[in-house]
């Protein structure tokens, strides 16, 4: 299926990709910036839901003993701008799984008839974009590139953080 979304992620892991690690995403930014080759596209269990409609690249590292480094995570904007071009698509389409993960939870909640405590990611996208399928929730409460060099914050924060440093590469690349 065609590419909707660009997801970033972390491994939660060693800064090098382990055997497991390569047959769970895409492309993978190890701890130098040095990028590896993952599975195809729709044949990894990325994005709960949405495996089918996403490209997932995971930076190497993210548990309190292997916080993504500086060089790792340009390597990482980078990436993530070629993709966008070679993919067609807007910088908008890039969302963190963090962000994914807020916005099922948050629309579960509306959808529950309880309103928001946090209003940060409305869920829009699942409302708008994609038929609700029960694997979705298994992004809830993934908190992936929420811990950066330069910033530490909620899911939006950091994922607007993140779409202003991939914009300046899209002009770049
Ligand atoms: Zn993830």
């Amino acid at each position: 299926m065609a590419v909707k979304y660009l997801i970033g992620h972390w491994t939660a892991g060693a800064y090098s990709p382990c055997i497991d690690d390569l047959k769970s995403y895409q492309l993978l930014i190890d701890g130098n910036g040095k990028h590896h080759n993952g599975k195809p596209q729709g044949q990894t269990a990325s994005t709960g839901g949405m495996n089918s409609i996403t490209y997932n690249i995971s930076c190497c590292g993210g548990l309190s003993q292997t916080p993504i480094k500086a060089k790792q995570i340009e390597a990482f904007y980078k990436a993530c701008a070629i993709k966008i071009k070679e993919l067609g698509l807007n910088i908008d389409k890039f969302y963190t799984h963090a962000e994914i993960g807020e916005m099922v939870r948050n629309y579960q909640t509306k959808k529950a008839g309880k309103s928001l405590t946090n209003a940060d990611c409305e869920g829009k996208l699942i409302i708008d974009l994609l038929s609700w399928n029960d694997y979705l929730k298994q992004n809830v409460g993934k908190i992936d590139l929420r811990t950066l060099p330069d910033i530490t914050g909620g899911a939006k924060q950091t994922g607007d953080f993140i779409r202003g440093k991939i914009k300046w590469y899209l002009e770049r690349v």
